[in-house]
C-alpha cells in the first residue's frame, strides 16, 4: 500500500475554493514529497487564469501550467506529486439519471499519461436540495500506462490505449 500524507488545510482550501466555482470544475496542482513508500502533500497551487478554462464537464489545461507548477513546487523545495479537480454534481441529478461520483474519467487517466505516477484527487462536490454544497475528496494511485501488443498471424498491431472501432 502506497501512503499518502496530505494536510487538512490542503484539502478545506481546495473545497472552498472548488465550491465558487461551483457548478463549473476546479483545478490545482500539489507539491510535496515523495519516496518509493509515502507521498507526503505539502501545499497547493490554483494556475492563474484558471477560471476562464473551466466549464461544467472540463477544465482546458494549459500546456506552460505544469512548467509553472514546477517552479512553485521547487520553491517549496518540494517536487509535484498530484493533481487534483472537481466533480460537480448538481441537484438536477438528485431525480436520477446517471450522476458524477469520485472515479477518473478516461479523459483524466489519458490526460495525465505523461505523469501516470503522479496521484490524482478528485472532489466530488455534491448540491443538496436546498442548495447548500457538501464536499468530499478521494486520491487515487498511479495508473501504469500500458504498451499493448494485439498479434495476428500477419501482424502486430501496437496500442497505447484503445483498439480501433471496427
Ligand atoms: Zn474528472
Amino acid at each position: 500500500m502506497l501512503r499518502v500524507d496530505c494536510p487538512a488545510w490542503v484539502i478545506d482550501r481546495f473545497k472552498r475554493e472548488a465550491k465558487e466555482y461551483f457548478p463549473k470544475e476546479c483545478f490545482a496542482y500539489l507539491y510535496g514529497q515523495l519516496d518509493a513508500y509515502c507521498v507526503t502533500i505539502e501545499g497547493l497551487w490554483f494556475p492563474e487564469g484558471l477560471k476562464q478554462n473551466c466549464a461544467e464537464n472540463m477544465v482546458l489545461i494549459e500546456p506552460h501550467w505544469s512548467t509553472e507548477a514546477r517552479e512553485v513546487a521547487k520553491e517549496h523545495d518540494a517536487v509535484l506529486v498530484a493533481d487534483i479537480h472537481s466533480h460537480p454534481w448538481p441537484s438536477k441529478y438528485l431525480a436520477g439519471g446517471n450522476p458524477p461520483d469520485h472515479s477518473q474519467s478516461q479523459a483524466d487517466i489519458d490526460r495525465r499519461m505523461n505523469d501516470w505516477w503522479k496521484l490524482s484527487g478528485i472532489c466530488l462536490i455534491k448540491e443538496t436540495k436546498t442548495g447548500k454544497l457538501r464536499s468530499s475528496v478521494r486520491f487515487w494511485g498511479p495508473t501504469i500506462p500500458l504498451d499493448v501488443h494485439i498479434n495476428s498471424t500477419q501482424t502486430t498491431q501496437r496500442h497505447l490505449n484503445d483498439d480501433d472501432f471496427e
